[in-house]
């Protein structure tokens, strides 16, 4: 029988994916014996390195223990040691954990949370607050609350209504609209990608406008999700991108590298008074919501193991020197004409390519820089013409120099090939 793997976010004709047989720390070995080193963690997901020892140990173990099990009035030690250990390493409301499968649920569970918040409080509200060129998953809500654009397209006409918000609008800064999106709508959350809008592009903004943000919505009683899916465990530096600030958000949701990018997990983390809005002798208030396979064992083994990890110090040193040679190279970046906005961020370093056509996703030079990569040994996977680097934080010195210099050598190629057309 004639199969097919239908690959996420891919246009399949004329497609033909490169297998992968297996990877260590930051590189991926292919089925004909290349490797390639992976600059962008397998989309994000990876952090200490593939096949950490002390990780696949973990679920090794978990897996002979306790594999999985229903998790309504069950519980786990791996769960609960989990919910223990990062609520403590979150800022004082955020002590609530609910688990899920992925980035995109955790999305969904915080939205839903929210709305049935308010409704149990009985003050439904029925708005939200998201920020132009967002990225908060692809189920349905996060959808919602994600831009509009060529992702979601087909989908439009069954979505809920957000009131969006310009970080760049030239006519009204963010607190301004801020302030009247309070005005004009019963308001149940700001939801924000903090710092840094990952899939518009690696977008970044100051830690002086979130904090203003966050403290404008809690003045103006708007509940704060923070969507650190892509932030959460390292990427910026810190722990968390809300490190980088005083103000706690109501809500956090994590997935990505919750588990080092070894299983999939999403936590929503809420606070206390969210939490007992739910507590209640009525049925209805109850949050029904779940998944199968919700706070999975030996996801939550992955987790905790990956979380040991960043108890160590040789994980921070790594993540230091990881930013300041990003922060390196993004400075050589500056003197190239044919790059634009180079920029780093923590352990992310990005940089647009010229895109007069606006062909956005389907920017050509940014493919042919990648094909190069790819051919010279080094996966990166741009976002239309935005090119970034985002590597496991275990990547050596000399593959983190051959990153930069095969992208550098593949920019002059994808010119040249770009005037010979
Ligand atoms: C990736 C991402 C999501 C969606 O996570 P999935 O695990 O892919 O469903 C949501 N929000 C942000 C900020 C992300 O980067």
């Amino acid at each position: 029988m004639a199969y097919q793997i239908w690959h996420p976010f891919t246009q399949m004709l004329n497609t033909h994916p490169q297998k992968v047989v297996s990877a260590k720390a930051a590189r991926l070995t292919l089925a004909d014996g290349r490797t390639l080193i992976d600059a962008i963690s397998s989309w994000w997901v990876n952090t200490h390195g593939h096949c950490h020892p002390h990780i696949a140990e973990a679920i090794a173990q978990q897996a002979q223990q306790l594999e999985q099990v229903i998790f309504a009035r069950i519980t786990h030690p791996q769960a609960e040691r989990l919910a223990e250990r990062l609520t403590a390493r979150l800022p004082d409301p955020l002590e609530v954990a609910f688990f899920s499968d992925d980035g995109s649920t955790a999305v969904e569970v915080a939205l839903k949370m929210l709305l049935q918040y308010f409704e149990n409080r009985d003050s439904p509200r029925d708005t939200f607050l998201a920020l132009e060129g967002a990225y908060h998953g692809d189920t349905f809500g996060g959808m919602s609350v994600s831009a509009r654009s060529v992702f979601t397209q087909a989908f439009e006409r069954h979505m809920f209504q957000v009131h969006r918000l310009s970080l760049q609008s030239p006519t009204e800064d963010i607190f301004t609209q801020i302030e009247r999106a309070a005005q004009q709508h019963r308001v149940a959350g700001l939801i924000v990608e903090p710092l840094i809008q990952g899939v518009a592009g690696m977008q970044m903004y100051s830690p002086e406008i979130l904090e203003k943000m966050f403290r404008l919505a809690r003045a103006l009683d708007i509940r704060i999700i923070a969507d650190e899916v892509m932030t959460g465990f390292g990427r910026t530096g810190r722990m968390w991108a809300i490190d980088h600030i005083t103000t706690a958000p109501d809500i956090i949701c994590l997935s990505k590298g919750i588990t080092g990018g070894f299983l999939p997990l999403g936590l929503t983390v809420c606070s206390r008074d969210i939490y007992e809005a739910f507590l209640s002798q009525q049925t209805e208030k109850t949050f029904f919501h779940g998944h199968s396979y919700t706070g999975n064992a030996l996801a939550c083994a992955a987790a905790n193991a990956a979380l040991d990890l960043f108890e160590d110090a040789d994980t921070w040193s790594s993540i230091t020197f990881l930013e300041q040679t990003q922060q390196a190279f993004v400075e050589t970046l500056a003197c190239r004409s044919d790059v634009l906005n180079p920029r780093c961020l923590g352990t992310i370093a990005a940089f647009d390519l010229e895109d007069e056509q606006e062909q956005g996703y389907l920017h050509p030079i940014s493919r042919r820089v990648a094909d190069f990569c790819e051919q010279k040994g080094v996966l990166i996977r741009p976002l239309g013409h935005h090119v970034y680097l985002l590597p496991p934080y275990v990547i050596s010195a000399s593959e983190l120099e051959q990153v930069h210099q095969v992208l550098l050598q593949g920019l002059d190629t994808a010119w040249q090939l770009d005037e010979s057309d």
